[in-house]
């Protein structure tokens, strides 16, 4: 963990913007990063610290725990990754560093995509991210659960394996690279001559192509099919955040490494409760005369419906705390609360009987405000 003021890592003022904080987490990581820093250990922590100050600054409400209490005010794991991986930081923090699924922004930089450099090498040509949006209800986010979706995707063609070929003999020497699965071509500029070695497109580098394709995926190596997909859900997790199912994506084509399944959790809108952080929170109406004399009511909560003890005289506004009734907390133990707002239930309309009483019950030396 950084002891460092995230602030100062970022060089911004502490009433610095979400957007200038963005825009200088983008700067400061491109500075740092390792492709351009190569064996530069040094800028590689700089690269891990950025990231960590980026996580906590970017997020409202670690920001404001960190504004109040600092470090000591975080968790790690929980507020923030210690990050052990570089290219661990590109694939959680893909939304800033463009499009988050497929490439990022450091491939114009860098000519390389993070998400193939992390991928092992294999042949063919690797298949792509697939997003999905998950839609969760509160109750499904408080304990976490497993849900079960239908995609249409790429699979790997069960018959040939994924080589695309009717048999493992199907194949013939690729004519255009002679086997050797890569182009060699000669320039020539005033700094002398040049030999550019690229991958064979005819075969994708494998030498070979495709004598005779399998009879099912046509020589793709792949069938688009619809799939059923599990997803664990874990408890906790916030509306827009994701996470990566790794080589679920689309298969890739003639034994192309596959790409991954991005889920993005949808929180839907809950018809009692509003959601504060780990905390759920219940508007409570009761009657005036139950403010007075204390009553005893029933109220939702995420696992069913609970008593909750009303003393006498409550204010209106007044928050009661459900202990541990709300949301478990992501990758920690607990839960947030459930939290009861009073709220006193004035009525729009009352008869002419009610209207009497009230009148009476007003010239009552213990009702009237003393203002
Ligand atoms: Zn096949
Ligand atoms: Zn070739």
């Amino acid at each position: 963990m950084s002891k460092k003021d995230y602030y100062e890592i970022l060089g911004l003022p502490r009433n610095a913007s979400k957007e200038d904080i963005k825009k200088a987490y983008r700067k400061l990581a491109m500075q740092y990063h390792p492709d351009r820093n190569p064996g530069n250990a040094e800028a590689e922590e700089k690269f891990k610290e950025i990231a960590e100050a980026y996580e906590v600054l970017s997020n409202d409400e670690k920001r404001s725990k960190y504004d109040q209490y600092g470090h000591s005010g975080l968790r790690g794991g929980t507020d923030f990754h210690e990050w052990s991986n570089v290219n661990d930081i590109f694939s959680h923090f893909s939304d800033i560093f463009g499009s988050a699924f497929g490439g990022s922004i450091f491939d114009d930089f860098f000519g390389t995509s993070t998400s193939q450099r992390t991928r092992q090498k294999t042949t063919g040509t690797p298949g792509s991210d697939l997003k999905v949006t998950l839609k969760l209800t509160l109750e499904e986010i408080a304990t976490g659960t497993t849900k079960k979706i239908k995609i249409k995707k790429y699979n790997k063609c069960d018959i040939c394996g994924g080589t695309g070929a009717r048999t493992s003999s199907s194949f013939k020497t690729c004519p255009v690279c002679n086997g050797t699965g890569e182009v060699r071509q000669v320039s020539r500029s005033i700094f002398g001559q040049f030999v550019n070695i690229s991958t064979c497109n005819n075969c994708g580098g494998t030498g070979k192509i495709i004598n005779e394709p399998c009879a099912k995926c046509k020589g793709e190596g792949r069938v688009y099919e619809e799939s059923t997909i599990k997803i664990n859900v874990p408890a906790g997790v916030y509306n827009d955040s994701y996470m990566t199912l790794r080589g679920e994506g689309n298969a890739g084509k003639n034994g192309g490494a596959p790409g991954d399944i991005i889920v993005v959790f949808q929180e839907l809108p809950h018809e009692h409760f509003t959601r504060d952080g780990d905390n759920v929170i219940y508007d409570l109406y009761i009657s005036y005369p139950e403010a007075v004399l204390g009553t005893e009511v029933e109220v939702p909560t995420l696992t069913g419906r609970a008593k909750l003890k009303i003393e006498p005289g409550i204010q209106p506004g007044k928050f009661l705390k459900m202990r541990e009734k709300g949301i478990q907390h992501l990758n920690s133990h607990g839960a947030g609360d459930q939290l009861v707002k009073v709220n006193i239930h004035v009525p729009k309309n009352v008869n002419a009987r009610e209207k009497e009483l009230l009148k009476e019950l007003a010239k009552m030396p213990n009702i009237k405000p003393s203002n």
